[in-house]
């Protein structure tokens, strides 16, 4: 191999702020990052996936889920990551856009709020002591959901992605 382009990267280890759950979406990819630097996440082990927490929520494929669960745990293993942050995103492809809810921007929001819940309870039902915060992005900002009361979450039914 040669050498193509020069940067010094750190080399100390690092102790993960969280671990961010979104998706690949480029769109979403400069909000994404002013938003974690003004929460204070200045490391963070992203885990870009299409769908983002859909992957938890309402995989296409269980072995799909499994294979992200594995990345959170890893990143808590490498890199002490103690948190997730769950993100999903408005017009996203892998939900079939905002065409999917009829172009109804609330109708779309109110499922990715209902597929966050199933999300944050699908990763502290396999790691209990993860902490979970979810978070819509939309092409206005961010909105982050309210903590979750587990009795409501656990007893939601699961909705339909149309
Ligand atoms: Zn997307």
């Amino acid at each position: 191999m040669k050498k193509v382009f020069h940067f010094d990267s750190q080399t100390d280890l690092y102790r993960a702020d969280a671990c961010v759950v979104s998706c690949f979406d480029a769109r979403f990819e400069l909000v994404t990052r002013k938003f974690l630097k003004k929460r204070g996440v200045w490391w963070a082990d992203p885990l870009k996936i299409a769908g983002g927490a859909k992957l938890f929520a309402s995989p296409a494929d269980e072995s799909e889920r499994s294979f992200a669960l594995s990345q959170v745990r890893t990143s808590m293993r490498l890199h002490r990551t103690h948190r997730v942050m769950l993100m999903v995103h408005s017009d996203c492809g892998a939900y079939g856009g905002l065409q999917a809810f009829g172009g109804n921007e609330e109708r779309e929001a109110a499922n990715h709020e209902s597929e966050l819940r199933h999300a944050e309870a699908f990763l502290k039902s396999n790691i209990p002591t993860i902490e979970v915060e979810c978070f819509y992005l939309r092409f206005t900002g961010v909105w982050a959901l309210d903590p979750a009361q587990p009795d409501r979450v656990l007893d939601s039914p699961a909705t339909s992605q149309d």
